[in-house]
């Protein structure tokens, strides 16, 4: 049988591919402790939940627009006011199933085969992949666990050239936990600035998980150069207001390329679930929401602080503290080329270390290998405190910490 090349060319999403593991296992009735899924383990608010019922209930089962109704599109852009002091119409706003086509349908609409994207690394796993099936070329830029992940201006300096086209910012980061401060922001906008015609892609998805004194800025809102007018802002509910199964994303955008983005939609996946809309709205418009997240908030933070403590008191691990998203990031360099658990198991990189966390201690990790980093390990902490306490009790006991 054969299939197109470009399958050949891409990887499967590692972290699906570990929570589909780690569920699998526990449905053989393993006693599994997973930290793979980065989704949050509390349920959608339930009045957002009571608008998409009604709307069902009350016969929302047809066709809407593709770009979205007006009134979701609506709510969105007086978000984005409100929230990011953004302002956008709402035909410059186009809803896509989940963040991740949104981000899928950006590249599509502005990448050339051969463009180069700069991504900064840890990345998360679906970017490379994404841009190369747009026929771009990831551009991989490191940055020092040292600076908390953070590339700096003068390796983005470096990496820019005249095939750029795109860069990625994805702050607070997916999988580092580490968020740009707008003066960091700041640095990095003048190295793009020499390059007008470079688009920054700003996947802002984690930006309500931000922890301590840490400050988000929408990279649109940095108030030279007429940022607003090439940079892509990417968003989604799933992480916001623990929607991830409901697969609701958006970008906001200069009018031409949200207007390609809904042509392709068009003939992609057309509009998103109908009854879904005037969910977006309750999301967005209800008071409550800012209680609903913000609890949710605090408790992400407790369980990141946790989770990096604990993880530090490990031998042979060192890990960055989180200031945003929902991921610890150790690096576990030291734990590499040497016996571990029982078994006395020898890995040379990260996959190689979480087959073997898995097998022996039955604990879900995912290998840093697919974000760029193969000798860390990502750990999500959206789940319990319990939960959390179990499973490095269980990793600390394989590496001998027990
Ligand atoms: N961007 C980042 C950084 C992510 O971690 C994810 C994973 N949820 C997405 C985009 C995609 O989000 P969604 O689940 O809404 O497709
Ligand atoms: N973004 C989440 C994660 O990194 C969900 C899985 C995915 O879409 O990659 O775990």
């Amino acid at each position: 049988m054969q299939l197109a090349r470009r399958m050949d060319d891409i990887a499967e999403s590692i972290t699906l591919a570990v929570t589909a593991k780690a569920n699998a296992l526990k449905k053989q009735g393993v006693d599994v402790v997973s930290f793979g899924a980065g989704e949050p383990d509390f349920d959608t608010p339930g009045f957002i939940k009571e608008a998409a019922i009604k709307a069902l209930q009350a016969g929302r089962t047809k066709y809407e627009p593709t770009p979205g109704t007006v009134e979701a599109r609506k709510a969105i852009a007086e978000k984005l006011k409100r929230e990011n002091g953004l302002e956008y119409a709402a035909e410059q706003i186009t809803i896509s199933v989940g963040g991740k086509h949104a981000l899928y349908l950006a590249f599509q609409a502005v990448l050339n085969p051969g463009d180069e994207v700069i991504i900064p690394a840890p990345y998360w796993v679906s970017y490379p992949e994404m841009v190369k099936l747009a026929g771009g070329v990831p551009v991989i830029v490191r940055g020092d666990p040292a600076n908390n992940f953070k590339i700096t201006r003068t390796q983005l300096d470096k990496a820019l050239t005249d095939k750029t086209r795109m860069f990625i910012m994805n702050s607070p980061s997916n999988p580092g936990g580490h968020t740009y401060e707008p003066s960091e922001l700041d640095e990095l906008s003048y190295a793009l600035a020499r390059f007008p015609e470079v688009w920054v892609c700003s996947d802002e998805i984690y930006e309500k998980l931000i922890y301590g004194d840490t400050q988000f800025r929408s990279w649109a809102a940095l108030d030279w150069a007429k940022w607003k007018d090439r940079t892509i802002t990417c968003n989604c509910l799933s992480k916001t207001f623990a929607m991830t199964g409901w697969r609701i994303g958006y970008t906001a955008g200069p009018k031409p390329l949200i207007a390609a983005m809904s042509k392709l939609q068009s003939q992609m996946t057309s509009n998103i679930t109908s009854f879904c809309y005037p969910a977006i709205v309750e999301a967005y418009t209800n008071p409550q929401s800012g209680v609903e997240v913000e609890k949710m908030r605090q408790e992400f933070e407790r369980r990141g602080e946790h989770m990096w403590k604990r993880l530090n008191a490990i031998a042979g691990m060192e890990c960055v503290r989180p200031t945003g998203a929902f991921y610890c990031f150790p690096n576990i360099g030291a734990l590499l080329n040497k016996p571990l658990g029982k078994k006395g198991v020898v890995s040379q990189e990260a996959v190689a270390f979480c087959t073997a966390v898995l097998e022996e201690a039955h604990v879900a990790l995912v290998p840093g290998n697919d974000f760029g980093f193969a000798d860390h390990v990502r750990l999500s902490f959206a789940t319990s405190m319990g939960n959390i306490d179990k499973g490095l009790d269980r990793l600390a006991a394989f590496l001998g910490n027990g």
